[in-house]
């Protein structure tokens, strides 16, 4: 087998050397990677990282999806929808604080009140920001219709995480009916992309029945997809839900961590001018945990702008870091944490995925 840096050397990298990158066990090649990463993000995007302030404005979810803390048949969970008026007050708190955007977020509903419900939101928020904002949408499988009807209300960016590239894993992790079906979001990836969005996916990491081979899949899936953004994350165990029975099956919450890193810094790798985020999920582990993600190749963070009344029922995961902190705290003690690993919040810049604008550029010439 080939050494870490030989591996890193070499033009191409193929399934085989991604999986013993993932598979990294010793302390010094897991550096030498991470190290190997920055260096590429250095050069290629530099090392600002982009704000966008997350919105989770509904946590009402047709689907059952079986890691989720949020599913509908999980009756624990007390209902909310925030109205149009506290969203634009999230909005107005963002631009107040130098965000250039912000991520729309909820639980997946598909019907003609809610597609013209978020039209209107789309209205409204272009008109209190004078459009000098980027709206990322990241509501769920929707027809090609729904997503172009809202692209053209002003939405730039959409984000449909794949959740695992395997359709054999996607059916372990799902309820087996129309609702949850693989193919169906694949389509659904596809339809976003070709609506216009810079487009943005994901997958989850440590997950029961998830191999690293799969995983090296899903690096590949995202290249061969020539996605613009990416968000990827530790899956966290929520007790209810049905995928906890399999909790045995998962490794250590620490090693879900640090291959959740290595994912980042080998997708840097493959796709150096790709947004990539530090994730939530990452500093619901380590409290430092998306300043490390920064250092291994992600550039975006997206602070949780959701007002603090409603943060603690939006429970996708347990242990969601922050939920009893107001926005603007979560907001400085963020800033300090990016300047203290080198780098900086680019404050004046949209941060479009520079991927997006090469790739718009070849279908626009
Ligand atoms: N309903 C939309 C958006 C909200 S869910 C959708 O599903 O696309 C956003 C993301 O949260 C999901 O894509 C999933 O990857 C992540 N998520 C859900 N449950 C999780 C868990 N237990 N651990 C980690 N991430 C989880
Ligand atoms: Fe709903 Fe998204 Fe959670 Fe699935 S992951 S249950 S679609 S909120």
């Amino acid at each position: 087998m080939n050494s870490v840096s030989e591996i890193l050397d070499k033009h191409e990298l193929s399934k085989q050397n991604i999986v013993r990158l993932l598979s990294i066990t010793d302390k010094g090649e897991h550096d030498y990677l991470i190290r190997k990463a920055y260096s590429i993000k250095e050069t290629t995007i530099g090392t600002n990282a982009y704000l966008r302030g997350l919105i989770e404005f509904s946590n009402q979810c047709q689907k059952n999806c079986l890691y989720c803390g949020i599913r509908s048949g999980n009756h624990k969970v007390t209902k909310y929808s925030l109205t149009d008026e506290e969203i634009i007050q999230v909005v107005e708190l963002a631009q107040k604080n130098q965000f250039t955007g912000i991520v729309l977020q909820s639980g997946e509903i598909q019907n003609a009140d809610f597609t013209k419900r978020i039209t209107g939101l789309l209205i409204k928020i272009k008109k209190a920001t004078n459009a000098e904002f980027r709206i990322t949408l990241s509501l769920g499988e929707q027809s090609l219709e729904t997503y172009q009807e809202w692209f053209d209300a002003g939405a730039q960016r959409y984000l449909l995480r794949i959740e695992t590239s395997s359709e054999e894993l996607y059916r372990k992790i799902h309820p087996d009916n129309e609702l949850h079906n693989y193919k169906t979001r694949l389509k659904c990836l596809e339809n976003i992309q070709k609506t216009g969005y810079q487009t943005g996916t994901g997958v989850m990491i440590g997950l029961p029945f998830q191999t690293i081979e799969n995983l090296a899949d899903d690096l590949l899936f995202i290249r061969q997809m020539d996605i613009d953004m990416v968000g990827m994350g530790p899956y966290i165990e929520h007790t209810d839900t049905p995928l906890y029975n399999h909790k045995d099956l998962l490794m250590p919450i620490m090693d879900r961590f640090n291959l959740s890193i290595r994912m980042i810094a080998v997708l840097r790798i493959l796709m150096p001018s790709i947004n990539i985020a530090s994730t939530t999920a990452l500093q619901s582990i380590v409290p430092f945990g998306r300043e490390i993600g920064l250092k291994a190749g992600a550039n975006v963070l997206m602070p949780n702008l959701t007002p603090e009344k409603y943060k603690s029922h939006y429970l996708l995961y347990e242990n969601k870091p922050c939920i009893d902190e107001e926005a603007d705290e979560c907001i400085d003690c963020l800033a300090n944490k990016v300047k203290m690993v080198g780098e900086e919040i680019a404050y004046d810049d949209y941060g479009d995925s520079k991927h997006f604008t090469k790739r718009k550029a070849s279908f626009n010439p």
